[in-house]
């Protein structure tokens, strides 16, 4: 039996930060504002992933209230979820992930993207896809105000 959870996370782009997606420092002229260090990729999959085992959600384990989690690495969150599955009897067997944003490229980016969030997981490579694409220049996304990510994860009942 497979359980299935759609994540979503957006923030916006901020002075001064670095910009941190699917767990790499991505060359950029801005950063992601946030509480922990603002990863979309992370946080849209953290929340599918909770979400495919009706496990509340990443503002329920890891809220943004709490001083542990102020610049946190957020692909600990993520690996933190795929535990706390785990003791409930998933185990995560695939995530598809895609972020829109109008810059910059991502495309050179995604193979370590997969890598980091694949070791995250504790799952292989092709199990894990990134895809990016832009919003053709509509909306805040085009203005180049911020990020949006949405994420799914299919989880099996061990
Ligand atoms: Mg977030």
């Amino acid at each position: 039996m497979t359980r299935t959870g759609i994540g979503y996370d957006s923030h916006r782009f901020a002075e001064g930060r670095p910009l941190i997606l699917g767990g790499q420092a991505i060359p950029h002229t801005h950063g992601l504002a946030g509480h922990s260090d603002a990863d979309a990729v992370a946080h849209a999959l953290t929340d599918a992933i909770l979400g495919a085992a009706a496990a509340g959600d990443i503002g329920s384990h890891f809220p943004d209230t709490d001083p542990r989690w102020k610049g946190a690495d957020s692909v600990g969150l993520l690996r933190a979820a795929a535990a706390l599955v785990a003791e409930r009897g998933f185990r995560v067997v695939q995530v598809d992930v895609t972020v829109i944003l109008e810059r910059p490229r991502l495309g050179p980016h995604i193979p370590a993207m997969r890598a980091t969030l694949a070791e995250a997981l504790g799952i292989p490579v092709d199990a894990v896809s990134v895809k990016a694409k832009t919003n053709e220049g509509m909306g805040f996304i085009g203005r180049g105000e911020g990020v949006a990510t949405m994420a799914v994860a299919t989880l099996e009942v061990r």
